[in-house]
Parts: structure tokens; sequence; C-alpha cells
């Protein structure tokens, strides 16, 4: 008989000074206490009611039988071929001309994220942001010390006279700017679409000052009214734009699978750097997506989505228009997944979390988590894909109902 004595590891002497920098998102926390009679347009989550499961099933099925052991075997770092080829073709729609050679699989977009800050970042070392930003792109780049600077945008996205300025100032103290990371399509949080304008002049300021751009583009797949969404990579001519995208919201978040087109010796690197991580990203989901590509079906259910879409956007916009206290001011985003709401005054929309989810039932993200320095407290990021257009309608009044309990205390 063994005699059980109970030690306990004391696993905060262990930690490495890394996990400094390591926060768990609030966002998370604070929607663990969304119970099921809160309407939530915290998450990131987009409707999956209208998946074609079965053509799914089917293309699951054929791949398992159809590639067998290649589909299950350990794979190459640098990706499935079949994938990388059909995924330069689906690029090309976007006006995206590359090599599958220049194609790196990767688990969802935030392994991109993560990889472009291992191979890049130094502690100290720059990164240029919009502001806000995707909160998680912030954890990522946190965890590898970088300094994280964050560029005003207005409703054609990040100022670029404000970028300039500020890349000047780095310079001038002597500063390593490694990366300017943007999502320029229906951005997260704003749901901002940089203006085609814009876009070029990013390009050419890249140019003029040898920068290197991070380009996130996850929902330039879905837009409702007529934009440009031609891709920063599209207009590169230097080959200076690092480009990721994801199946996750046009295949399915779960398949956990993105991609990043970079020149030939970045994707060396981050190929090098994932060797270590993850060795490669699921030969299975990677013939799956090369199967669903190929057989028109992302193209498919992308058209079908994007309806669906439309008229949940529409429906947060009215429902604004019709509830929010005067004073209240939000973004009309072209496409993509999330509505900015700014209410004006002391309001800390991180602590009205509390009131709005236990007294009326609805949720949102508080602004604060998606600013470089936590700086901001007035806005909150709506997810409008994820609730009904019942719950859209039900939950903004709710909402509107919390801003103004909070604003008269
Ligand atoms: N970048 C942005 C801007 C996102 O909004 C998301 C997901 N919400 C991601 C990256 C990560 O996506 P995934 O890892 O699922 O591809």
């Amino acid at each position: 008989m063994f005699s059980c004595v109970s030690m306990h590891m004391n696993v905060k002497d262990l930690l490495s000074e890394r996990t400094n920098y390591m926060k768990a998102s609030d966002i998370r926390e604070l929607l663990k206490w969304a119970t099921a009679d809160v309407i939530s347009f915290g998450g990131g989550l987009p409707d999956l009611s209208q998946l074609p499961l079965n053509e799914y099933s089917e293309v699951a099925k054929f791949v398992v039988s159809n590639y067998g052991l290649k589909a299950l075997q350990y794979g190459k770092t640098e990706g499935v071929d079949e994938l990388k080829e059909e995924l330069a073709k689906f690029m090309a729609k976007q006006g995206i001309r590359t090599d599958a050679s220049l194609i790196l699989p990767t688990v969802g977009s935030q392994e991109a994220l993560e990889l472009m800050a291992r191979v890049f970042i130094d502690p100290g070392d720059v990164i240029i942001t919009e502001k806000p930003t995707y909160f998680a792109a912030l954890q990522a780049f946190r965890v590898y010390r970088a300094r994280i600077i964050g560029v005003d945008m207005d409703n054609d996205g990040l100022i670029i006279d404000k970028l300039e300025d500020t890349i000047k100032r780095l310079r001038s103290e002597g500063a390593r700017v490694k990366f300017i990371y943007t999502i320029p399509i229906c951005q997260n949080p704003t749901g901002v679409m940089m203006s085609i304008d814009r876009r070029k002049a990013l390009l050419e300021l890249a140019s003029r000052y040898d920068l290197m751009i991070l380009e996130d583009n996850p929902y330039s797949y879905f837009t409702f009214d007529p934009v440009d969404t031609t891709p920063l990579k599209a207009l590169d001519n230097e080959d200076r734009v690092v480009y990721t995208s994801t199946f996750s919201k046009i295949i399915a978040p779960g398949i956990r699978l993105g991609w990043v087109v970079a020149n030939q010796d970045i994707v060396n690197w981050l190929a090098i750097a994932k060797q270590a991580m993850n060795l490669h990203t699921p030969t299975l989901s990677q013939y799956i997506a090369y199967e669903l590509l190929r057989r028109g079906i992302v193209d498919r259910y992308i058209s079908k989505i994007k309806e669906t879409y439309k008229v949940k956007r529409d429906a947060m916009l009215d429902a604004l228009s019709r509830y929010m206290p005067s004073g209240v001011s939000w973004t009309k985003p072209s496409g993509g997944m999330f509505i900015w709401v700014t209410v004006p005054g002391n309001v800390r929309t991180e602590d009205m979390l509390n009131l709005a989810i236990r007294k009326y039932k609805v949720a949102y993200v508080p602004g604060k988590s998606f600013y470089p320095d936590e700086d901001v407290h007035n806005d909150m990021r709506l997810n409008f894909t994820y609730p009904s257009v019942d719950q859209i309608y039900d939950g903004v009044r709710r909402l509107a109902l919390a801003i103004e309990e909070y604003k008269g205390k």
C-alpha cells in the first residue's frame, strides 16, 4: 500500500518571468457569469446555424476514406500542398497574387500573430497598432514584451498623418519599430473599414520608412454594402505585407485553420518557429478545408451567411437608433461582426457590465481591453452575428436601459 502524503507544489515560485506578461482575457472572465437568460453581444462567435453540415460530413468521410493515412499521419510544417494551391486560387479572387510556396497554414490566424511576435520581437521592440485593436493580438504581442503603440483611427481607419508623426517620434527616440499591425477591412473591434486611399497611403508610408506590415484579414469575405475590400497584400508591390486570414468565419472556428502569406525568408522563419510549437497544422483540417474549397462549398456558404449577417447588422443599427439615449454614438460597419458603441461622459463600461448582466441580462465587451494602454473606458463592442434578430432588438433595448440607469447614478 502506498501512503498518501499530500505535498503541494508551489507553482507560483516556479513560474517564468514571461508569465508576468500573460494576462487572462478579462472578456472571458466577465462573460463567464453570463447565464442562459443573458443576451450576449459579448463573444466574437459566428452564427453556425446555417452551416451545410451534410456537405461537411460528406467531405469529412471522403477525406478519411480517400486520403486515408495521408490525412492522419504527421505532415510537413510547411503544410499540405493541395490546400496551398487551392488557397492561392482562393486569394486570387481578392486580387492577391501569390505562389503556394509562400503560404503557411497555421492553427487559426491567432497562431500567425503569435509566430510573428516570436520571430520578430525582442523586449522593447515596437509594434504599432490601431487604437483600439484586436484584444488577442495584444495578448500575443505582450508575451514577447513588445512595446505596443496605438495610433488613432477615424471612420476611414488608421489616421495616416498621426501614424507618420508616431513613426518619426519613435525613430527620433531610437526605438526599433518592427511592424505595423492592422485589420483594414471591417476591423475588430470597431467594424471600421480603412478607405482605399488610406490603404494606399499606408503602403506608401511603409515604403518611405522601410517598414513591415502585418495585415490581419478575417472579415473581408462578408461585407454587405458595395465597398472596396481589396486587401493591402493585393496592392503590395514591395513584399512588405505579411498577410494572415482564417477559415474560422467561413468554414467554422473549430477547424482551427488559418494561413499566412509572406516572402520566402519570412515564411521560412515562421515555419522554423512553428516546428517547435506544434510541428504542423492538423493535416486532417487541411485536407477537409481543401475539399471544401475545391468543391465550391466555402464560396456558397459565404454567399449565404452574408445575407444573414446583413439582416442582423441592419437590425442592430436600427435597434441602436431606436433605443439608445441621446449622445451615445456607434460605428456603421459595412461588414464583419461588430459594432462599436461610445457612451459620452465619465462612463466606465467595465464597471457598468455588472449592472448590465445582473439586472438587465445583457452582455457586451467593455472597450478598455482593446486599447494597448487600457486607458479608454467609455466604449464597448457589440457582436451582431451570434444573437437572433429578436435578441438583438431586445438586447439593445435592455442595454439602453442599463446605460440610462448607470449614467443616472
Ligand atoms: N484576428 C482577428 C482580427 C480576429 O477577429 C480573430 C478572431 N476573432 C483572429 C485574428 C483569430 O482568429 P482564428 O485564430 O480563429 O483564426
